[in-house]
C-alpha cells in the first residue's frame, strides 16, 4: 500500500462523479433482482453491501465484441481479382470498475497470464486492461459459498486492484495499491485518513479474514485431479445432475474461452468474438462429427481439471479459480466445485460425497 485516505459515505457520489469525468465508471447496481455492473450516472445507487451476481468480467473481456471489419472489392479490369481490406476495431475506453470484490479483480490476473504475456499479446484484451482501473471493496461479509482463502487469496487481497476500500466508521479507508491507483486518490472528496481510521481498517481486515469459512489448501488438488483423470466413474458421479447450461462459466471471473464468427453481408462484414463455454457439447465438436469430450462427465472433468491442475501446472502455481463461489451459488442444480475438488483430494465434504 502506498498512501491512505478517508471517504465519508456522504461523499461517495462526489468521488464517483469526479471519477466519471472523462471515463466510464462501472458500479454494481440492482437490475431485475440481480446485482450487475452498469455505468454510473446521476442518481445511480451502487450496491456495496453484497457481492455482485455477475463479476465485472465484461469490463475488459466483453461477452460480444467486434474484432475487425472487412470488405472485398473487385478489380473492374479483372473480375477474378479480389482485394480484401481489413480494419481492426480495438475499443478500449478509459474505465474505472468500482465496488468489485478482491476476487473480481484477482480474476483478471488469471486472464493476464494467457492474454498479455511476453510472447502472446491479445491487443483487444491488453489495451482494455491497460485502460481499466479497479477500485475494490474489501469483503467484510463473505458468503457461505466463498472460498478465496483456500485458493491462495483472502477477502482483503489487493492483487489485481489499483485501490482498496475498507469499511470503517462512517465511510471507508481508501488505499492506493498501484501507481495508477494513487492518481485516483487526488480528489477533494477524499480526506487524509486519521490514525484511528487506519487502525479500524486494520481491525476490519482481520475480522474479514476471520469471518471466512475455514480454509483448506487446494494446491494439492493439482496432482490428485490428475490421478482421477481416467476414473470416469468419479466424473460420472460428480456430473450426474449437471444440465450443461454453462452458467458456471459465463458467471466465472476466470473463465476466458471464446469463439469467433464472421458475419458477412454482400461484399463486407465483421469478425465477432463471443464468450464460449466448455460445458457445452459443441465446444469441442469437430467438423468430422467426432467429439473428444462427448459427455458432460468429460466436460466437467475439463473444467475442474483446467482450473485446479492444468493451469497451475502451465503457469507454475496459481490456481485458475479465485474462490468467488458464484458457480456454486448460481448453478441451477447446485453442482459445487469445492466439493468435487475436495472429493478428489479425499477430504471430507459437506454433502457426504454427493456433490
Ligand atoms: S451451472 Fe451447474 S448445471 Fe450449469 S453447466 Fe455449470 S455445473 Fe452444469
Ligand atoms: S470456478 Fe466458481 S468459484 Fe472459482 S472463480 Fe469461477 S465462478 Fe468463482
Amino acid at each position: 500500500m502506498m498512501s491512505a485516505k478517508y471517504l465519508a459515505q456522504g461523499d461517495l457520489s462526489a468521488w464517483l462523479g469526479a471519477l466519471a469525468q472523462g471515463r466510464r465508471v462501472l458500479v454494481p447496481v440492482r437490475e431485475n433482482g440481480a446485482v450487475v455492473f452498469r455505468p454510473y450516472g446521476p442518481g445511480t445507487k451502487p450496491v456495496l453491501t453484497r457481492q455482485a451476481d455477475s463479476p465485472p468480467k465484461e469490463s475488459v473481456f466483453p461477452s460480444t465484441e467486434r474484432l475487425m471489419e472487412f470488405s472485398y472489392s473487385k478489380d473492374a479490369e479483372n473480375l477474378g481479382k479480389v482485394a480484401l481490406d481489413i480494419k481492426e476495431t480495438v475499443n478500449a475506453p478509459a474505465t474505472v470498475v468500482f465496488g468489485g470484490r478482491p476476487c473480481d479483480a484477482r480474476g483478471f490476473t488469471v486472464f493476464d497470464r494467457v492474454y498479455d504475456t511476453k510472447t502472446i499479446r491479445d491487443p483487444y484484451y491488453a489495451e482494455r486492461r491497460a485502460s481499466t482501473l479497479f477500485v475494490t471493496l474489501a469483503c467484510d461479509t463473505p458468503e457461505t459459498t466463498c472460498f478465496c482463502n483456500s485458493v491462495g487469496s483472502s477477502p482483503v487481497d489487493a492483487d489485481g486492484s489499483d485501490v482498496l476500500l475498507t469499511p470503517v466508521d462512517g465511510g471507508w479507508l481508501v488505499e492506493a495499491v498501484s501507481e495508477r491507483g494513487k492518481a485516483l486518490l487526488d480528489a477533494p472528496a477524499l480526506k487524509d485518513a486519521t490514525a484511528a481510521a487506519q487502525d479500524q481498517a486494520k481491525a476490519a481486515k482481520e475480522a474479514a479474514e476471520a469471518a471466512m469459512p475455514p480454509a483448506w489448501d487446494a494446491a494439492p488438488a493439482a496432482a490428485k485431479l490428475l490421478e482421477k483423470f481416467d476414473d470416469m466413474g468419479f466424473w460420472d458421479d460428480v456430473s450426474a445432475k449437471c444440465i450443461s447450461c454453462g452458467a458456471c462459466t459465463y458467471l466465472c471471473p476466470t473463465c476466458y474461452c471464446f469463439t469467433v464468427t464472421d458475419e458477412r453481408s454482400g461484399m463486407k462484414g465483421e469478425r465477432i468474438r463471443t464468450w464460449d463455454t466448455c460445458m457445452s457439447f459443441q465446444f469441442t465438436l469437430e467438423a468430422s462429427g467426432h467429439n473428444p469430450r462427448p459427455t458432460k462427465a468429460h466436460r466437467l472433468k475439463n473444467r475442474v481439471g483446467h482450473k485446479f491442475s492444468y493451469y497451475p501446472d502451465i503457469h507454475k502455481g496459481p490456481i485458475a479459480c479465485c474462490g468467488c463461489g458464484r458457480c456454486i451459488k448460481l448453478c441451477p442444480v447446485s453442482v459445487d466445485i469445492r466439493e468435487i475438488v475436495r472429493l478428489a483430494m479425499e477430504l471430507p465434504t459437506a454433502t457426504a460425497g454427493k456433490p
